[in-house]
């Protein structure tokens, strides 16, 4: 096992995956910005290293400083979190040249599945169902019409390095087809580095279900079940949950062994998640996939009892996966809601500021994973999630009663927050009955059906 890590990330995700360092007894050392010296995951780390100025690309981008500081402090392993560096095969390259165990699959996988036409094309082969789109990048107007007419309207447009819920664009006819293509060939280059795009049918009401998997380097393979992902502002992820109240044990198992097979074909190592869609005849498609821990991988840890962030680090360290198939259990239900310090009714508009009062809750099945505290700043610079609240229960009906009572009694004083809008969510009828989509938000949540 490591002796040393050094946590590439901020927030929430740093503060988790220094507690599972901590668990592991391994030294941990925390890296951050000029805007971040206060910050709990410095406080909680054994050593921290400034890396730059508050903006993203200063500091938690910055590959050369955040090389150095592993160095100069003897890591001998880098954890990336989510976001920021986390699918940068540039990133991991690096590392493998300076002899750090980058905690994360190698830089050609990130790569391969980073681009996602080359991702849609490498798991068609492979025999999962992928959703029908352009075979390949899509060069101009005319073949994009081309590909448009034989899927038939509306299609998506989408970045092949997109992620984030960025540059995504739904085309309802032909003529909107040029400008549009233009719009987001300059939106994904500025976003990504590269204005190659592609195209996929447009789903009309699917929901976002996703498969997390793990791998070891001895090429076992397996999936911890799926999460519904489907309570999305703009393709971003507000609430989450396991079970989906969608998947029958037997879809369970159709789409655990697809999510396995697309982890072999590339020969995957380390956790990730396969993302598929979920159409209303229960067929499903993959989407995309994503190389790295991801935001909402708490709900399936209360399940199924898997620590996956302390899985990375011993499947990093070479250890082999000691879990089998056949013996997780998936348990109970949990729901997870992503409390943003932002303006729910004013189209989540951020709204960053200093903490003045914090009281997170607490009980039997409560989990509250955060980077904030009493006293810390909500920076413009950075994402505006400032907790992820998970509650797990028996039954679904018990997860969300026990979710109602956690927020009503969370105190967050001196920024707006999330917090009275997910508890609209959870209160509305279709919520509870189960019948979400990924159209939920700007369906459901109307004044004429909240009532
Ligand atoms: P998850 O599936 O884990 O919820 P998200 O798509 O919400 O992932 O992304 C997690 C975080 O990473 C968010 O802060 C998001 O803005 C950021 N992120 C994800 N992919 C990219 C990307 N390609 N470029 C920039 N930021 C990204
Ligand atoms: P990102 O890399 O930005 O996360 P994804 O390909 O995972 O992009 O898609 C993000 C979200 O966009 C999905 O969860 C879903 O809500 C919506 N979406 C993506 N592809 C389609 C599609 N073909 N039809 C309908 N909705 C889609
Ligand atoms: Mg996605």
């Amino acid at each position: 096992m490591f002796e040393k890590l050094l946590v590439a990330n901020r927030g929430e995700i740093a503060c988790r995956i220094l507690q599972a360092c901590r668990e592991l007894k391994i030294q941990t050392v925390a890296v951050y910005s000029e805007a971040d010296a206060d910050a709990l995951h410095v406080q909680l780390a054994d050593e921290a290293v400034c890396i730059g100025p508050p903006p993203n690309k200063d500091s938690y981008l910055n590959v050369a400083n955040i090389i150095s500081a592993a160095v100069i402090t003897g890591a001998e392993a880098i954890h990336p979190g989510y976001g920021n560096l986390s699918e940068s095969a540039t990133f991991a390259e690096a590392c493998e040249k300076c002899k750090i165990t980058f905690v994360g699959p190698p830089a050609h996988i990130i790569a391969r599945m980073g681009d996602k036409v080359e991702a849609r094309r490498t798991l068609r082969e492979a025999g999962v169902p992928v959703v029908p789109g352009s075979s390949d990048v899509v060069r101009d107007v005319r073949e994009a019409r081309e590909v448009a007419g034989e899927l038939g309207y509306p299609v998506m447009i989408k970045a092949a390095l997109g992620g984030g819920g960025t540059g995504i664009r739904i085309i309802h006819n032909a003529e909107q087809m040029g400008p549009s293509l233009d719009a987001a060939r300059a939106e994904a280059r500025a976003a990504f580095g590269s204005g190659d795009i592609y195209l996929e049918k447009y789903l009309p009401e699917p929901r976002h279900i996703e498969v997390q998997v793990l791998a070891d380097n001895e090429g076992n393979v397996i999936h911890l079940g799926e999460r519904d992902c489907s309570i999305q502002y703009r393709h971003q992820k507000l609430l989450e949950e396991t079970p989906s109240p969608a998947v029958s044990s037997s879809l369970r198992r159709r789409l655990g062994e697809a999510a396995v097979k697309a982890a072999q074909a590339v020969d995957y190592r380390n956790a990730g998640t396969v993302e598929f869609l979920l159409d209303q005849r229960g067929k499903f498609y993959f989407i995309e996939m994503n190389t790295r821990i991801q935001v909402e991988h708490p709900v399936t840890e209360m399940l199924t009892g898997v620590d996956i962030v302390r899985e990375q680090i011993r499947i990093a360290a070479g250890e082999h996966l000691d879990l089998e198939q056949g013996k997780i259990w998936f348990n109970g239900h949990a729901i997870e809601c992503r409390i943003l310090a932002a303006d729910g009714d004013r189209g989540f508009a951020p709204s960053p500021g200093r903490v003045t009062r914090w009281e997170a809750p607490a009980g039997p099945g409560i989990r509250v994973d955060t980077g904030v505290g009493p006293g810390s700043t909500i920076s413009v610079y950075y994402d505006p999630m400032i907790a992820k609240v998970i509650c797990w229960e028996q039954t679904r009906s018990g997860a969300i009663a026990r979710m109602e009572a956690a927020l009503r009694g969370m105190v967050v004083e001196g920024v707006r927050t999330t917090i009275p809008y997910h508890l609209r969510i959870l209160g509305n009828a279709y919520f509870r009955r189960g019948e979400v989509d990924t159209h939920f938000l700007e369906r459901r949540m109307t004044p004429a059906e909240e009532g």
